[in-house]
Parts: structure tokens; C-alpha cells; sequence
């Protein structure tokens, strides 16, 4: 309907497309430099135990400023690298950085790293990994692998035999932003997840929203009966804290009880008396 009076608008917008493009370009093309610059920053959000507060862990998330473009919000970063054919090298980078740290944390805590499609995809994935945990030492048994359903979308053998593979090493795999987008009972029956991580939307809608709070209990009382254990995301509030702990969540994640860290940060949590009395709020 922009062929007559929309004109204006239709170049607007094909400029504005043009603009991105162009952006997405230019930053494609600075992610090596990115990389090798350390312009790519890992921080750490940490996880607890939703009953006793304890802390569990933390995941490792990237944080991008461009000298020119700022702030590149991750999920961006993640869709560049993926155009870029450089995902791969991306992901071992922030693998090897957040085991390197973590090596050097409690015996009992986790380290949670997000993994994309296009990672799960690269043949050098499986081989990067088993690296990176033997340079480094880490154990298997204290990694965790997120993955978002959209692993689905095109799902064949492969990767059923990579997660199970992951999983018989002892890495712990879990099924990041469930609900968000076209989750299916189906994957929960036929791969060897250990942990749900409930979408942050509904954690955010469910006190005000009982269409939210339906599905929360129904995904809480879900992963109870298949003996997974699930993490509630985005907890902002104490009343979300509170309905979730009654509710037998197992762990919590979110602003609430801390933001994501820069590494020291992360590193100081660890010996901080009280915590996590004292709410964190860096960064
Ligand atoms: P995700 O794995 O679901 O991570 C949770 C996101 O929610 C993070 O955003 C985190 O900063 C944010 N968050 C945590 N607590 C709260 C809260 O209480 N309230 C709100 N509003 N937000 C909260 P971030 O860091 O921008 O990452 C976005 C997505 O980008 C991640 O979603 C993940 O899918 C992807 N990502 C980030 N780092 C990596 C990475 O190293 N590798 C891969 N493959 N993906 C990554
Ligand atoms: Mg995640
Ligand atoms: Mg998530
Ligand atoms: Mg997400």
C-alpha cells in the first residue's frame, strides 16, 4: 500500500534497511579485530538455589561496545557471528576465557554457557570443546550448555547424537528461554535435558497475568515430574521470588539477586560474607 501515498515512506524505509545493512556490514567485518582487540568482554550473571538462596553458579554472556557503534546488545553479536561464519570461533573464545575463571572458583559451582544453532552446527564444535575443557582442566561435570529450542527447527540425527554425546561426558545441557517460541513437549521426551530455563516473559508477567501464572506452575510441576530441574529467569522482584520458591522452583536467576559481572566481580562475590543478603547491582 507504499506504491502511491506511502512513497515517502517506502524510501524511508528502504534507506533505513540500507543503513542496516550496511551497519551489519561494517561489523561483520570488525568482529576479527573485535576479537583479537579485546573489544569482546565476557561478564557473569550468577545463579542460586531457589529454596536456600545458595549460589549455584553463573553463566557467561558477551558484551560488545564498538568504538563507533556502542553498545551491541548479545543477541545481535550472536546473529553477526553467525552471518560472519566466525560463531565458532567466537563461542571457543568465551568458552576457553570463562573456563580459564572458573577453574579457579569453588568445586561446587557451575559454569553455564549459552550455545548457538550455528555452533551446534560447526563441525569444529565437539573437537573445540574437548580442547578447551583439557588446556584448561576444567571438569565436564561442572559445565553447562544452553540451548534454545530453535536447535529444532531443523532437527536431525546429528544433533541428537552431538547433546547426547555432550551429555554422557557428564555436561550438564539446558533448555534455555522455554516457552518463549515454538516449545514442544516432544523435545523434552526425546532429549537428554537435565535443567528447564523458564522464559524471563513469563517470570514477568505471571503476578499480574493468570494466563502466565498457569503456565509457570504448569512447567514448574512438569519439570518436578521428569526429574529436571528448572530455573526461573528475569526475577526481578522478591514477590516473584517468593511465588516461585513456593512453587518448588529449583533455581532462580535475575536482577533481583544480582546482574551480570564483570570477572573480578564475579571472582569477589565468591568470598563476600552474607551473600546473598547483600544484593549485588554491578554493572
Ligand atoms: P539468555 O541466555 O536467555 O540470557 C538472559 C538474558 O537476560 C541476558 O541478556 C541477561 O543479561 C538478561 N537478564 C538477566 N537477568 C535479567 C533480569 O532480571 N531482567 C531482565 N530484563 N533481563 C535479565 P543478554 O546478555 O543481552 O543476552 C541475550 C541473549 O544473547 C542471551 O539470552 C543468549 O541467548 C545470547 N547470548 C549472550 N551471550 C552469549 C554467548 O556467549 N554465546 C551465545 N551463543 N549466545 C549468547
Ligand atoms: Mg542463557
Ligand atoms: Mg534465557
Ligand atoms: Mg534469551
Amino acid at each position: 500500500e507504499s506504491k502511491h501515498v506511502g512513497g515517502h515512506t517506502y524510501h524511508f524505509y528502504d534507506a533505513q534497511l540500507r543503513t542496516l545493512a550496511k551497519r551489519n556490514r561494517g561489523l561483520i567485518r570488525a568482529l576479527p579485530h573485535a576479537l583479537e582487540s579485546g573489544q569482546i568482554k565476557i561478564v557473569y550473571q550468577p545463579f542460586f538455589n531457589a529454596q536456600s538462596q545458595k549460589l549455584c553458579g553463573f553463566e557467561v554472556l558477551v558484551r560488545w561496545t564498538h568504538p563507533e557503534y556502542g553498545r551491541i546488545p548479545a543477541d545481535r553479536l550472536i546473529r553477526l557471528a553467525e552471518e560472519a561464519g566466525s560463531i565458532q570461533e567466537l563461542g571457543s573464545y568465551v568458552t576457553e576465557q570463562a573456563c580459564l575463571l572458573a577453574r579457579e572458583w569453588p568445586s561446587d559451582l557451575l559454569l553455564s554457557v549459552n550455545v548457538s544453532v550455528g555452533q551446534l552446527e560447526s563441525k569444529a564444535f565437539l573437537p573445540d570443546l574437548t580442547r578447551i575443557l583439557q588446556d584448561t582442566g576444567f571438569p565436564a561435570s561442572r559445565l553447562q550448555i544452553e540451548v534454545t529450542e530453535s536447535i529444532f527447527m531443523e532437527p536431525d540425527a546429528s544433533t541428537f547424537t552431538l547433546l547426547h554425546s555432550l551429555r554422557s561426558q557428564g555436561i550438564i545441557i539446558a533448555l534455555d528461554d522455554f516457552g518463549k517460541g515454538f516449545s514442544s513437549l516432544g523435545y523434552l521426551r526425546f532429549f537428554p535435558f537435565s535443567k528447564i530455563k523458564l522464559d524471563a516473559l513469563f517470570v514477568r508477567d505471571m503476578l499480574r497475568e493468570p494466563r502466565a501464572a498457569s503456565i509457570v506452575r504448569a512447567v514448574i510441576e512438569l519439570a518436578i515430574d521428569l526429574g529436571v530441574a528448572v530455573t526461573a529467569e528475569g526475577v526481578e522482584t522478591q514477590e516473584q521470588l517468593s511465588y516461585l520458591t513456593s512453587l518448588g522452583c529449583t533455581e532462580i536467576q535475575g536482577y533481583l539477586l544480582s546482574h551480570p559481572l564483570p570477572p573480578l566481580e564475579a571472582m569477589a562475590l565468591l568470598t563476600r560474607d552474607g551473600f546473598p543478603e547483600a544484593r549485588i547491582t554491578a554493572s
